[in-house]
């Protein structure tokens, strides 16, 4: 056996097993999420300094940090400047030029600075052409510190340096113990690296190569375990579902409607349909930019079912648009017999009684609402059919729970948020995908304007001028500074409006903080004009359905997503009247009026999210909402894309070879997946 010689050190083997991890530092550890040594070893480098590149005193740069490798030429002379602090100082030389060292308070560095011994000082070199210096370098002795060291993302009092060391004691100690989850043959396939060779030098890079050569096979592994997971819940659904449809309603029910659906709308359907006369579940995503008509997709989806005796979940982010979903859906079902319920947060305790028993005994086919559908209470007769509409609100795992209170029922996920193809590969790797790629007919495109805060009240002109037109508007708010809660700002701009420049028009407030009812009441009055200029925070950004309503003003425009300020400019333009966005902002800098700019030029969901994401990076693009998935330790499943998509492949493969990860070769990886996807329970 190998290491302490007590016992081997393996990935379970608790960190407290490693020399100089005590309680105290096991619990720091443990709160970097470190409490196996097999976790500490994915505590990854945040950065690296890299000291194998030496430097000549004469070359260092003045801007950035870097490694001189010199000796002292004397003693190191100590100066006390006052009680508790001391300085030395020592000039050092490497040959061609000198540079003064000061260290401060640290006599044991200025100890080890003996004349004519050979040191590594890190840090950046200042001073001047006639004399550099270097204040507080770290030094290390010179022949064994030429190396890439890595920097971890530290805790309060774990530094790097400890955390540094704890990995070398943990490499050190499992070497024959580094067992590989990825199989040989995969590795080879995809000329990937040993996981021993990939830690090693993820931690102690031999060479910027090395490191690089790493880090592709961990974020590999990575997406391969999440593609796996994927995956599984995937085929989950080949197990057979529950109901099937019998009938296909669904051209009866378009003849019904004011309107002719799309092409898009109806090649969406048939796909739905095709898939929901399997033996096996659907699990689709419905992606349609605003206004591309994806509740009528939903809509003939639920009749369909209810003709075929299934019943329907259909669940929305906020109580708002569960309103909304419930009213349009009540409408077009109005001559169909098929019965709608809505279920929120703030349904009345006798009336939600009233719901849970009808639903169980089956006298409800549509049930729609928010999280409040997840409640125990609500069981189905014969759940069929989940539709959730999302927007990135709903996790996986909240998916899988509302699934499960049917028998395998069909999947039918909508997002409005056009996002990039590559990426809802990633996002929603276990579902099948529909695009609404074309608009209904007789929408004129929204005309956007940005300008900056000087036009303000020339703006507020412009609404007036539509109001007097019988036409309503939006304002959204201006973003509070962190700290500041929305809501008074929210009220303190509404009222300066409905005392100011819109004094003889009715001003309304939406914002988060307002119940249900009040929410309710709120849009209610807007729908039905009885509010002309409704100011609101971004909760109008999800659904919201006004056609009357034509312009929408947007302060501070530059603080948004470009993909946000698109799902915004969405709640205008959905008449038959010409509709006006005007973002206001006084951002200079050159990305942000980039980003304006490419509002006012398009109207293109997709172009825009490939904007977003491009301009903004994708660390932000979905700005601080959840995307469901598993927090990743080394991938970034935005940028790794490449390796993303050999991942898939190999993913694809491995499920093929053996859809239940239980061959002996595949022990570790079918581990790995369980505990990545844990709080869902594959
Ligand atoms: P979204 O995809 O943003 O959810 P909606 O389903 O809310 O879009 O539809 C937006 C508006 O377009 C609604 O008022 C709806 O009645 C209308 N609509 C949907 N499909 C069509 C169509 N084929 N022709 C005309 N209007 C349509
Ligand atoms: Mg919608």
């Amino acid at each position: 056996m190998t290491g302490s010689g007590v016992f081997a050190v393996e990935y379970q083997t608790s960190i407290r097993a490693l020399k100089g991890v005590g309680e105290k530092r096991a619990q720091l550890f443990e709160k970097l999420g470190a409490d196996t040594v097999g976790a500490l070893l994915q505590l990854y480098p945040r950065q690296y300094e890299d000291w194998s590149q030496v430097t000549r005193i004469d070359a260092a740069p003045f801007d950035k940090n870097c490694c001189i490798k010199a000796r002292p030429v004397g003693e190191v002379r100590e100066h006390r400047i006052r009680k508790g602090m001391t300085l030395y100082k020592v000039t050092v030389s490497d040959g061609h030029s000198r540079m003064r060292i000061t260290i401060f308070n640290n006599k044991y560095a200025a100890a080890k600075l003996k004349p004519g011994h050979d040191f590594l000082f890190f840090g950046k070199a200042g001073g001047n052409f006639n004399g550099r210096e270097m204040t507080s370098p770290m030094i290390e002795e010179a022949g064994t510190g030429e190396r890439i060291r890595p920097i971890y993302p530290q805790t309060a009092g774990l530094p790097s340096r400890a955390i540094e060391s704890a990995v070398a004691q943990a490499l050190n100690e499992m070497k024959e113990n580094l067992e590989d989850p990825l199989p040989e043959a995969l590795r080879q396939r995809y000329s990937l690296c040993h996981r021993r060779f990939a830690l090693e030098n993820i931690h102690f890079p031999v060479s910027r190569e090395a490191c690089e050569i790493a880090k592709k096979r961990l974020v590999f592994e990575e997406l391969l375990i999440l593609q796996l997971g994927m995956l599984t819940l995937k085929g989950r659904s080949r197990e057979l579902a529950g109901c099937r449809l019998t009938r296909d309603t669904t051209a009866a029910f378009f003849s019904t409607l004011p309107f002719t659906p799309t092409g898009a709308q109806r090649r969406a359907v048939a796909e739905c349909v095709a898939d929901m006369q399997k033996p096996t579940p659907m699990n689709r995503l419905l992606q349609g930019d605003v206004g591309s008509g994806k509740t009528a997709v939903a809509a003939a989806l639920c009749h369909t079912a209810a003709a075929s005796g299934m019943q329907t979940a259909f669940m929305a982010p906020t109580e708002i648009l569960a309103g909304q979903h419930y009213k349009s859906l009540s409408q077009m079902f109005k001559t169909a017999g098929i019965r709608v319920a809505l279920l929120t947060g703030s349904t009345k305790a006798k009336e939600k009684r009233e719901i849970y028993e009808a639903l169980e005994a089956g006298e409800i086919d549509v049930a729609v609402g928010t999280h409040a559908l997840l409640t125990e209470a609500v069981t189905f007769r014969r759940l069929g059919f989940v539709i959730t509409d999302e927007q990135h609100r709903f996790g996986v795992a909240q998916r899988a729970a509302l699934s499960q209170k049917g028998d395998h029922p069909h999947l039918l996920v909508m997002s409005a948020t056009p996002i990039p193809r590559s990426l809802g590969l990633i996002i929603y790797g276990d579902l099948d995908i529909s695009v609404l790629d074309e608009m209904p007919p007789g929408r004129t495109p929204v005309k956007t304007y940005a300008v900056n805060t000087s036009y303000r009240e020339r703006a507020y002109h412009y609404v007036k001028k539509h109001l007097d037109a019988g036409r309503q508007g939006y304002i959204v708010c201006p973003l509070v500074e962190e700290g500041e809660t929305d809501l008074t700002s929210a009220r303190e701009y509404a009222q300066k409006l409905q005392n100011g420049s819109f004094r003889r028009y009715q001003v309304g407030l939406l914002h988060g903080k307002l119940n249900a009812r009040e929410k309710e009441e709120t849009m209610t009055r807007f729908y039905n004009g009885g509010i002309q200029l409704l100011v609101s925070t971004t909760v109008v950004e999800v659904g919201v359905d006004v056609p009357n309503a034509v312009i929408m003003v947007i302060e501070n425009a530059e603080r948004f997503g470009l993909s946000q300020l698109h799902q915004l400019r969405g709640r205008v333009g959905r008449g038959k009247f010409q509709s006006t966005c005007i973002l206001i902002s006084d951002a200079q800098n050159p990305e942000a009026v980039k980003r304006l700019k490419v509002m006012c030029e398009t109207n293109d969901g997709f172009k825009i999210a490939d904007e977003d994401l491009r301009l903004r990076g994708p660390g932000d693009f979905f700005g601080h909402r959840q995307h469901g998935l598993p927090k990743m330790k080394i991938a970034n499943i935005f940028k790794d894309i490449a390796v993303l998509k050999e991942a898939r492949q190999a993913a694809d493969g491995v499920m093929k070879a053996d859809p239940k990860l239980q061959a002996p070769e595949n022990r570790l990886l079918g581990e790995a997946v369980r505990s990545l996807f844990s709080d869902i329970a594959l």
